[in-house]
């Protein structure tokens, strides 16, 4: 044991105050949390799937019972506004239970597929195999949905888990342990690693059977190096610098408004959260006039009925200011917010919108995660899509266009992993759909079947009844090649020739 044990300091941001403090896991326990996470491994994958899922269904009740008291949590360790914790971390991961539910009974059962002619009297079968240990990482900018729902989708394909949450939002991550405590998990079938990047690094160094890992690019990077060493498969979901584009025909009240909540929500600490906008030049001057209008009415504080809650990372404001003092001395003009010299000494940022950037700008190339909104005048659709196109992120996107087949045509060459047409950043909200990056967003899927899938070994299986006594592909191969070669001739020929494969196949049948 060791004799003193670190303390995370659990800090609400929007104060600025000391609410409590976490214990932090010991280095020292890495060890016996992976012979724990593998020994309950044993019996949990074993588990008739529907037994793990009343687990599921159990915390999904507790959840459901205990939801205001979470969303205060959340709301309290992340700054961020009630009713989004409430929208965006806790829905998603009850909904993603409820579809996980229902689907994964049929997604991870043994399918059979066909076999080939080649291969007569032969059946072919995929399985589905948990991987062991899988240890999830996860962030402080949704930190509910983004622990749990890799850690529900890992176990309900048998595997055991143990979560590092993020050390700037601790409180969730101990609320998260509590509801599963609550669930009664059956011992080291679930375990919780609290503590910052140096436990983070030990766990992933422990040699876990799967990492998933949600972050920053520049940690994803050390992540799978790390992974690489032992060939640990992992998923990454890391960063973003999601484009809008703005055609003239939109809607231009619901894209300006739609603007402002994509840009804007969780104070732009979103992945997916619209951090370039593109604005069909026609109309320009009066979508700006009117997403400033849009922007001018939102309130941001720490009640209720408030839009736009604190920043959660203190980090994270100097990387905005940083990109914005860039912007304004390369001649960006401000349309809302003021200059970074005057901003108070809060978590509170102004809700910034600018213009007149260039593509060069560390404001266009760099993911902000702050309340920061470059825009950019385009002429042509296909200007539009170079520009979306050119950054060496691809998480998400948004089209606006009352033109469907336009705005399809568009979503198509979007080096994206999701896109939106109409709305933006609920790609993520269908849990049915696949949810990952293109470029430096990350490697890998999770949702939908994937996210099942990914956590498991996909076994082929191919079953002979064992009955005959060789196979023609066996030995011996004397006199076999010619008659291979009229088999081969006869079967992949533009038009089968069916009695010359027949006659071919009996008389190698004879010589085996
Ligand atoms: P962000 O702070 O932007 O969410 P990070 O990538 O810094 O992104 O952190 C995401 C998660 O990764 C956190 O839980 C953090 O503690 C963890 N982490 C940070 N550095 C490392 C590392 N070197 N090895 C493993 N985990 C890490």
């Amino acid at each position: 044991m060791d004799a003193i044990h670190e303390k995370l300091k659990v800090i609400a941001p929007a104060t600025g105050e000391q609410i409590g403090e976490i214990e932090e896991t010991p280095i020292s326990k890495v060890g016996l949390f992976y012979h724990k996470g593998r020994t309950a491994f044993l019996s949990w994958s074993n588990l008739p799937i529907e037994e793990r899922l009343r687990y599921l269904r159990r915390l999904k009740d507790i959840m459901v019972t205990q939801m205001e008291d979470t969303a205060s949590i959340i709301a309290t360790d992340t700054g961020k506004v009630v009713t989004e914790a409430l929208i965006a971390d806790i829905m998603p991961t009850l909904d993603s239970i409820d579809h996980i539910c229902k689907h994964a009974n049929k997604i991870l059962k043994r399918k059979k597929v066909t076999t080939p002619i080649l291969l007569v009297g032969k059946k072919s079968f995929i399985e589905y195999m948990p991987r062991g240990v899988v240890l999830v990482i996860s962030p402080w900018n949704y930190p509910l949905q983004l622990a749990m729902v890799p850690m529900i989708s890992a176990l309900a394909t048998g595997n055991t888990v143990i979560l590092k949450p993020s050390e700037v939002t601790p409180l969730v991550g101990k609320c998260i342990e509590d509801l599963f405590q609550k669930a009664g998990f059956p011992e080291g079938v679930v375990q919780f690693a609290h503590g910052g990047k140096e436990v983070g690094a030990a766990f992933t160094n422990g040699k876990p059977d799967y990492i998933f890992f949600t972050g920053s690019v520049r940690t994803g990077k050390i992540i799978q190096e790390i992974a690489a060493k032992e060939l640990i498969p992992t998923t990454l979901e890391l960063g973003g610098k999601d484009p809008m584009i703005v055609f003239k025909d939109a809607h231009l009240e619901r894209a300006a408004k739609g603007a402002a909540w994509a840009a804007f929500t969780n104070s732009g600490q979103v992945c997916m959260s619209a951090e370039r906008l593109y604005v069909e030049k026609n109309v320009y001057p009066q979508f700006i006039s009117l997403l400033k209008k849009e922007i001018l009415s939102l309130r941001q504080g720490t009640d209720a009925n408030a839009d736009v809650g604190s920043m959660t990372f203190p980090a994270q404001i100097q990387i905005v200011k940083e990109q914005l003092e860039d912007a304004i001395q390369n001649g960006a003009v401000l349309e809302t917010g003021i200059p970074p010299e005057e901003w108070k000494n809060d978590m509170f940022l102004p809700l910034t919108l600018v213009t007149n950037v260039n593509h060069q700008m560390k404001v266009i190339q760099e993911e902000s995660f702050g309340p920061l909104l470059p825009v950019i005048p385009f002429e042509t659709e296909e200007e539009a899509v170079n520009l979306a196109n050119d950054t060496v992120y691809g998480l998400n996107a948004s089209v606006w266009s009352s033109d469907r087949q336009k705005a399809r045509r568009v979503a198509s060459k979007l080096i994206s992993g999701g896109v939106v047409i109409n709305d933006a950043i609920i790609t993520v909200a269908n849990h049915g759909l696949p949810f990952g990056g293109a470029k430096q967003s990350g490697i890998g899927r999770y949702h939908g079947d994937t996210g099942l899938k990914i956590f498991c070994h996909e076994k082929s299986i191919i079953e002979d009844t064992g009955r005959k006594k060789s196979e023609i592909h066996w030995y011996p191969y004397k006199e076999k090649y010619p008659l291979f070669l009229t088999l081969f001739k006869s079967y992949f020929n533009e038009r089968r020739n069916w009695l010359q494969f027949a006659k071919s196949y009996l008389s190698i049948l004879k010589k085996s």
